[in-house]
């Protein structure tokens, strides 16, 4: 018998399950962390144990949003490099990013996180790759983040190890071991990967991309996860510089490369996917494996547009992902449904590429897919974990838009009311209840000047 009960009625709600079920007027009814009833009208009479009951006019409820692609640690270094293409970007912020230490992620972690919190993410993921020796458990602090803000969070535990002595990117003081690499994942793995129904925490192993690891280290990473059981994950087919990079080192394009070292699986999501031909969607579609869609960090960096309408019908499984802030200052997911489907279309040349649906289906239902956990969160249905948020729509910005799906995928950024992560509150009327959201802009502000100052006298010196 649940515990406790919270019951929200009188909203319109879109529950983006396998018909995409819309009720113009219904409740959700949410026992301890699971929700227990979703429907039509209001809530069934005589329930016990209602601790809380919402009336939510005016109000669009939706699953929580999911986030499948980010670098937590760039909150630090936004608005830099602000003209520049990948390659260029990643070579001028490579050396202040080595300078990162646990004060500084710790920081960075919050500050995206609250900023994540705040726009109706629920589920938030890091992929985390910069581990500069001897600068503290940096995996540790951002999960210690994650649990502070209340969001469930999944850490990709990134790697590099190709330094540019060895002809990738990365300076050389900047990148790990093989061994190294290999030996502190399994350990993040072993003390904080979490298999419940219900987790907050899941490890995924990430090394970082095709020319900042070498091939061994993608081999063995993923034997590691495959012999752990948990996720893969990495970046593939960015930018037409990394493909040139692949057939030039390995004589074989990113997908093809990645297939070559047992990277393409329905246990495999990768971020961008951008320059993809008809082959390598097929084979995505064939083996199951997922892509994170990042349409504001593509564009900021002039990487190209990903076929996500193709992807889609040929049956990839496709979430969005906000990418780290330093190509993608906002931070917010929820402005990322409105930029894929702008993106999209744009992109396809046609207005039926992607609605509005669709885009809020990449951000929730898809989402759950890539991180391999749409059987418990990504959509409202009974049984999934309560990860739910209601989205204030009668003001303003969407009163005049009676579409309320329409209002909060093409209108402007939706306040949020409510956002429930396992149950439990983590905003309310647009303000983090487990943090202090002032705090942390004044902690980012310090740190972010911290790491200027050692980067410039790290350069000087
Ligand atoms: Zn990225």
């Amino acid at each position: 018998m649940a515990a406790s009960r919270i019951v929200i009625e009188n909203c319109a709600i879109a529950t983006v399950d396998a018909h995409d079920t819309e009720y113009a007027s219904g409740h959700v009814v949410v026992a301890d962390n699971r929700i227990e009833s979703v429907g039509a009208g209001p809530a069934p009479a005589g329930l016990e144990r209602v601790v809380r009951r919402i009336d939510g006019t005016g109000h669009l409820i939706t699953p929580g949003l999911v986030n499948t692609h980010h670098h937590f640690y760039q909150w630090i270094t936004r608005g830099l490099a602000t003209d520049h293409n990948l390659f260029d970007w990643l070579v001028a912020l490579y050396p202040i990013w080595a300078r990162i230490d646990e004060p500084m992620v710790r920081a960075a972690a919050r500050g995206s996180l609250a900023m994540m919190a705040r726009g109706g993410v629920t589920t938030a993921m890091d992929h985390h790759y910069v581990y500069p020796r001897g600068t503290g458990d940096l995996s540790g602090a951002i999960i210690g983040a994650a649990a502070e803000t209340g969001v469930r969070f999944t850490l990709a535990r990134g790697s590099m190890d190709r330094g540019i002595s060895d002809g990738g990117l990365p300076p050389d003081f900047a990148v790990e071991s093989l061994d190294g690499a290999l030996a502190a994942t399994e350990a993040t793995i072993d003390r904080h990967h979490d298999t419940a129904f219900d987790a907050m925490t899941q490890i995924a192993v990430a090394p970082c991309s095709p020319f900042s690891v070498s091939t061994e280290l993608l081999v063995e990473g993923a034997e590691l996860a495959r012999r752990k059981g948990v996720r893969l994950h990495t970046h593939g087919s960015e930018t037409m510089e990394e493909e040139q990079f692949c057939k030039e080192l390995f004589g074989m394009g990113p997908t093809d490369y990645f297939e070559s070292t047992g990277w393409l699986g329905s246990d495999v999501w990768m971020a961008h996917c951008v320059h993809m031909n008809d082959s390598d969607i097929a084979a995505f579609a064939r083996t199951g494996t997922g892509v994170a869609h990042c349409p504001s960090s593509n564009a900021r960096l002039a990487a190209g547009i990903a076929r996500v309408s193709d992807m889609l019908a040929a049956g990839v499984p496709v979430g969005l992902g906000v990418d780290g802030t330093a190509s993608n200052e906002s931070g917010e997911l929820h402005t990322e449904l409105r930029n894929a489907l702008l993106i999209n279309r744009l992109g396809a040349r046609s207005e039926s590429a992607l609605n509005a649906r669709q885009a809020l289906r990449l951000g929730t239902y898809g989402g759950a897919q890539v991180l391999g956990r749409a059987d418990q969160i990504g959509s409202i249905e009974a049984g999934k974990l309560a990860d739910l948020v209601l989205w204030k729509l009668d003001t303003l910005a969407h009163a005049s838009i009676a579409d309320p799906v329409v209002a909060l995928v093409l209108g402007a950024a939706a306040p949020v009311t409510l956002s429930l992560v396992n149950g439990v509150s983590v905003v309310e009327d647009n303000r983090l209840t487990m943090v202090d959201e002032d705090a942390i802009a004044r902690e980012t502000q310090s740190e972010a000047r911290r790491l200027a100052r050692i980067a410039a006298e790290g350069r000087s010196g």
